[in-house]
């Protein structure tokens, strides 16, 4: 069994989706689940309608653009309008309709996932056109806790509902699902956090104990810098889960963290290709690794440096970082990068405004803070000497750090 995911851009217009259905077909007789996401940027208009109804502003023209360029597909691709599509159409203008006394997070997580409901709505009519196939409702097998927006999944009722209820399914048709949802106890959609699908594909392929999981994508496999910021990359042929767990902890956007443990934990195979480029073999994801893994480099701009220094002449020992960790967890924030020295601690964060405020009032009673926004960090994993060139030196250093595998440098 196989499990494929197609992300927005490879959906994104009528051509996308006729190219999926033709790398499906090419694929006959296996037993295959396709996670399909939201169509295009879909995801980003419905985050602006949640927005939009919650803050009781008119969001029809909004609403319009999102259903026009869903038709637009349609029409391009078949005779008429699914009634599925239809159902999911209606079901969000209600949605819209009694949101402003819900709470923002639940709001996000009624809204949301329409995006993937419509999309694998015109997905599987189109295709059930040339193959034998069914949609499935990836919500109820997907159980998760009511963190809304970025829900954690319930493991234990999620592998049963799936041996249970999508098995059968995948045994006789081929399944067209959603990424990136799910649903609670109380059967509330939820959804798992921005690019989640990457994460629902994983779940599925654990849960299912698939042979294998395919990510088509734009580029044709796992590059070792982003190709809009570095010349001349270079792509891996092969790469171990503990070397791209490592990459995306240091923000390279190469799949969605939390992808590779489900998938490593069962020994799956998971595959990066070109769904452009389908001749090319893509990078293959599994337990060892043969070749020497390159210098892979991973750039993160919007970098903010926290320093907070005792207010008392005392020293910045472990209790007081302790203090200062605490607040970091409370609030959810990851450290890029950190350094400290007798009297102070600097920490560098993504920056977003909201989290900045929270720490300075948590922070503030006991530390002086001092905050320098609009910084890069640049992480060079498995630096060689010649690395180091490929880096804009040109820049004002602020910080850097370096151990025997990895380099960081945070500069303006
Ligand atoms: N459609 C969702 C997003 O854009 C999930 C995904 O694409 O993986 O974030
Ligand atoms: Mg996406």
């Amino acid at each position: 069994m196989q499990i494929f995911k197609f992300g927005g851009a490879s959906v994104k217009d009528a051509a996308g989706v006729k190219n999926l259905a033709e790398i499906i077909s090419s694929c006959d007789n296996e037993q295959m689940v396709v996670v399909v996401s939201a169509m295009g940027k879909s995801t980003n208009k419905l985050e602006d309608l949640v927005k939009q109804a919650l803050a009781g502003e008119n969001y029809e023209q909004t609403l319009n653009e999102l259903k026009s360029y869903h038709r637009e597909v349609i029409d391009e691709l078949l005779g008429s309008t699914p009634d599925r599509y239809l159902l999911f159409e209606e079901s969000l203008e209600n949605e819209l309709m009694n949101l402003s006394q819900v709470d923002p997070m639940l709001a996000y997580d009624k809204i949301v996932p329409h995006g993937e409901l419509m999309s694998t709505s015109i997905i599987e009519a189109y295709l059930s056109q040339q193959v034998k196939c069914e949609w499935f409702d990836v919500r109820s097998v997907i159980r998760t806790d009511q963190y809304f927006t970025e829900a954690n999944v319930d493991w234990v009722v999620t592998e049963r509902q799936m041996l249970q209820d999508l098995k059968p399914v995948v045994e006789r048709a081929i399944v067209i699902t959603q990424g990136f949802i799910g649903s609670d106890v109380e059967g509330n959609s939820t959804t798992l956090g921005r690019e989640g699908s990457d994460y629902t594909g994983a779940i599925l392929a654990c849960c299912l104990n698939a042979d294998g999981f395919t990510v088509w994508k734009d580029v044709p496999g796992i590059l070792n810098a982003d190709p809009r910021i570095l010349e001349d990359t270079e792509q891996y042929e092969k790469l171990s889960y503990r070397e791209v767990t490592e990459m995306t902890y240091y923000g390279a956007q190469v799949i969605h963290p939390k992808t590779l443990k489900p998938i490593a934990q069962k020994s799956i195979p998971l595959i990066v290709r070109s769904f452009l480029d389908r001749d090319k073999s893509g990078t293959v994801i599994a337990s060892e690794n043969t070749t020497k893994t390159i210098p892979c480099f991973v750039f993160k701009g919007n970098q903010l440096l926290v320093t907070a220094q005792v207010k008392d002449h005392s020293f910045m020992n472990e209790k007081k970082l302790g203090m200062i960790l605490q607040v970091l967890d409370l609030l959810n924030i990851k450290i890029n990068l950190m350094q400290n020295s007798a009297l102070t601690f600097s920490f560098c964060i993504d920056n977003k405004e909201f989290k900045s405020r929270r720490i300075k009032e948590l922070l503030n009673r006991d530390f002086i803070l001092t905050f320098d926004g609009a910084l890069n960090l640049a992480t060079i994993k498995n630096y060689t000497p010649d690395s180091f060139n490929k880096l804009p030196w040109n820049r004002s250093i602020i910080m850097e750090q370096k151990t025997t595998n990895n380099y960081q440098v945070l500069y303006r």
